[in-house]
C-alpha cells in the first residue's frame, strides 16, 4: 500500500499538465460573460466544461434549476401584483460523475460558473501582465474550475488510486444558490460523499502562507414586501406609507443586531413602489436583508426576531389604515465546520504539498463569507474550501486578478489529495459521523 502511494505521487507529479492549455481554457471561460442571470453565457461555459469532463470519462448532465419565490401580495387597494415578474429565478447547473476504484470513497467537488459582472460592465476581457491575470471571475472562481479540470486530468491520466467523483458547478452561487441548493442536497443524499473540496479563491497572506478554509459563518437572506395605501402627498391622511413603515423596521433591526453577539446585519437593497412619485404616498416597499452569524442557535433566534419585526403591521395614527407585510426567508445556511473529519483532508493536502515541494505553507482559517461548502458541511461532510487559483480582488471590476503560476501546483495538489483520499481507510467513520 505504501508503495502504491509512492507510485501515485510519482505518476501524478509527472503527468504533463499543459499549462498553456490551462491558461487558454481560463481565458476562454473568463471572456464568456456569466453573470448569474445570463443563462446563455452560462450554457456556453457549461458545454465547454462538459466537453472537457466527457473526454476524461465523466458522465455529465446539465440541470435546469428553478426557485419559486412567494408570489407578491396585492396592495391594500387590491391592485395587481407590484412586481411584473412571476417571481421565479432560473439556473443551469452542471453535474458530472465518475466511478472510482472498487470500494473507494466518494469526493464531492463544488464550484460555480457564475460571476457578479453584468453584461453591460466594461470588465469582460482577461488581461495578462506577467504572472497576473486580471479578468471577470478569474479568481471567483473560473480559475478554481480550471484547477479542478487540470487536477482531474493529472489524476486520471496518472492512473493513481481514484475516489468516485461527483462534481457540481452551479450557476447561481453569487445569488445565494437558490436554484441549486436543492439539487446539491439531493445529490448528497443519493451519493453520500465522504469528503468535499470547494474551489473558492485561494488566498496568500503577506507572510507567504496560504489559507485552507475550514470554517465559515452562517448566512441568511430575508426579503420583505410591505403593502400600504397610496394617496396624494397633499392628503397623506388618506393613505399609509409602506416606505416609512419599512424605514422604522430597519432602524429596529439594526438596533437588535448591534445588541446581539456574533450577529451582523445589512440591509443591502430597498425600494419603494415601482410606480411611486415624489408626491405620492408609497403603497409598496421592499427590502433584502443579509444576516451573518457565528452559530446556528443564535442565528436562528435572531432571524426569528427579525421576521417578527418585519411581519408586524403598522397602523397610521391618522386613520384606520394598517400596513401588511409578506416576509420570506430566502435561505438559511448554517455555519460551516469545524468538523473532526477535516483532519484527514488537511492531512491529505499537507502530504501532497510535501510530495510536490509546494512552495507555500497552509494555515487553516475561518472566513466570514458563505459558500456552497456550507451546504456540504451542514450535511455532515468534512469539507475544505479555498482551493481555487490564488489571487485577490474578487467582485472588483478591473481589480480581480489571479496568479497564473498557482494554477498548475494547485491542480497537482488537488490530484494528489484525491488520490490519497481514494481509500476508505480507518477514518471513513470519522469522515461521515465524527
Ligand atoms: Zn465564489
Amino acid at each position: 500500500m505504501k508503495r502504491r502511494k509512492k507510485d501515485a505521487i510519482i505518476s501524478v507529479s509527472t503527468v504533463e499538465l499543459p499549462i498553456g492549455g490551462l491558461t487558454e481554457l481560463l481565458r476562454e471561460i473568463v471572456e464568456i460573460n456569466s453573470v448569474s442571470d445570463n443563462l446563455v453565457g452560462i450554457r456556453r461555459i457549461a458545454e465547454r466544461i462538459a466537453a472537457e469532463l466527457t473526454a476524461l470519462g465523466f458522465d455529465v448532465k446539465l440541470h435546469a434549476g428553478e426557485h419559486r419565490r412567494q408570489r407578491v401580495d396585492r396592495d391594500l387597494e387590491g391592485a395587481a401584483p407590484l412586481e411584473p415578474d412571476d417571481g421565479s429565478e432560473r439556473g443551469l447547473h452542471l453535474v458530472g460523475r465518475l466511478d472510482g476504484d472498487p470500494g473507494s470513497t466518494t469526493v464531492l467537488l463544488l464550484g460555480h460558473m457564475d460571476t457578479v459582472y453584468a453584461q453591460s460592465s466594461p470588465f469582460q476581457a482577461l488581461q495578462v501582465d506577467g504572472d497576473l491575470a486580471c479578468g471577470p471571475g478569474v479568481v471567483d472562481m473560473k480559475g478554481g474550475l480550471v484547477v479542478i479540470l487540470g487536477g482531474l486530468r493529472a489524476l486520471i491520466e496518472s492512473g493513481a488510486p481514484r475516489p468516485s467523483l461527483l462534481i457540481v458547478f452551479n450557476s447561481d452561487e453569487e445569488v445565494s444558490s437558490n436554484t441549486s441548493r436543492g439539487l446539491i442536497e439531493e445529490l448528497i443524499a443519493s451519493h453520500r460523499p465522504d469528503f468535499c473540496f470547494c474551489v473558492e479563491p485561494g488566498e496568500r497572506r503577506a507572510d507567504g502562507t496560504e489559507e485552507l478554509v475550514v470554517e465559515r459563518k452562517g448566512h441568511c437572506c430575508l426579503h420583505v414586501g410591505i403593502y400600504g395605501r397610496a394617496a396624494h402627498a397633499s392628503k397623506p391622511e388618506l393613505g399609509i406609507s409602506a416606505l416609512s413603515a419599512l424605514a422604522r423596521k430597519i432602524v429596529r433591526l439594526e438596533a437588535l443586531a448591534s445588541q446581539t453577539a456574533g450577529v451582523t446585519l445589512n440591509v443591502g437593497r430597498w425600494s419603494g413602489a415601482p410606480d411611486a412619485t415624489y408626491n405620492t404616498v408609497p403603497r409598496y416597499a421592499q427590502a433584502e436583508i443579509d444576516v451573518r452569524f457565528d452559530d446556528v442557535e443564535s442565528g436562528r433566534a435572531f432571524v426569528e426576531q427579525a421576521k417578527a419585526i418585519l411581519g408586524e403591521s403598522a397602523t397610521s395614527p391618522d386613520n384606520e389604515l394598517t400596513t401588511r407585510s409578506l416576509v420570506e426567508e430566502v435561505f438559511f445556511a448554517p455555519p460551516m465546520g469545524p468538523h473532526p473529519g477535516q483532519q484527514r483532508l488537511i492531512g491529505a493536502l499537507m502530504q501532497a504539498a510535501t510530495a510536490i515541494d509546494y512552495p507555500h505553507r497552509f494555515v487553516p482559517v475561518k472566513r466570514p463569507g458563505r459558500s456552497d461548502a456550507n451546504i456540504a458541511a451542514n450535511h455532515g461532510i468534512p469539507s475544505i474550501d479555498g482551493l481555487g487559483i490564488v489571487g485577490s480582488g474578487s467582485h472588483v471590476a478591473f481589480g480581480e486578478s489571479a496568479r497564473l503560476s498557482s494554477l498548475e501546483p494547485r491542480a497537482r495538489l488537488l490530484a494528489l489529495a484525491l488520490a490519497s483520499l481514494a481509500r476508505a481507510g480507518d477514518s471513513r467513520s470519522v469522515g461521515r459521523n465524527g
